[in-house]
């Protein structure tokens, strides 16, 4: 088992300790030809924009998008937006979940804020039902799930903040940045799950 971690720009370092601290083998993704040994791939928190354009610049778009269709991708913050098909914004987007996001949703910088969440789908062998400690920081919003896509986290207003589509996760929050692990180890099921069958694992 295998995560990969973008690694154009942003905070992908704090994904992979977190990787490395579930016990899964982790490694930091530049080029198209690494994707093929991964199980899932992990999209960091950055800049939406940013992340888009250097992904076009090294030709891993397609082969992003092509990954995404067969095996578990998560983006995180600015890795939510790149999954999603609509930012109303011209910008390189990968397309691959039906959701649409609003960037910056709570405003700048300053307004960043951390908040407590109630994520049943995290909560399944937990009898304690934990609330997840969830960081913003100049934080998109998903505005709405369409199709396949299905929300699997929302603030107690009913804004949508984290959604699942299959293998595809994304979250406007940073997990990557808390010690709580849930949502890597989540994360590490779904992947594991997309490459069970023998269709998919060429070994
Ligand atoms: N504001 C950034 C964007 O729109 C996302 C911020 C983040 O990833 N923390 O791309």
């Amino acid at each position: 088992m295998k995560i990969g971690v973008l690694a154009l720009q942003g905070d992908f370092s704090e994904h992979i300790n977190s990787i490395r601290r579930i016990g899964v083998e982790a490694a930091e993704i530049r080029l198209p030809h690494q994707l093929s040994d991964l199980d899932g791939l992990i999209i960091p928190g950055g800049e939406s924009t940013t992340i888009g354009k250097l992904a076009n610049a090294y030709d891993l778009l397609e082969p992003l998008r092509a990954f995404g269709r067969q095996k578990a991708i998560w983006g995180t913050c600015a890795g939510a937006i790149f999954l999603s098909k609509d930012a109303h914004r011209p910008q390189h987007l990968l397309g691959l979940m039906d959701i649409v996001v609003e960037r910056n949703a709570f405003g700048r910088q300053v307004d960043s804020f951390e908040i407590d969440l109630d994520i049943p789908a995290l909560c399944q062998d937990d009898e304690q039902h934990l609330p997840y400690h969830a960081v913003f920081i100049r934080a998109p919003l998903i505005e709405r799930v369409e199709q396949d896509a299905q929300v699997l986290a929302a603030l107690p207003d009913g804004r949508i903040v984290a959604a699942q589509q299959g293998r595809l996760l994304a979250t406007s929050f940073h997990p990557e940045l808390t010690q709580d692990d849930r949502f890597h180890r989540y994360f590490a099921s779904l992947a594991r799950e997309s490459t069970g069958g023998p269709e998919l694992r060429q070994e």
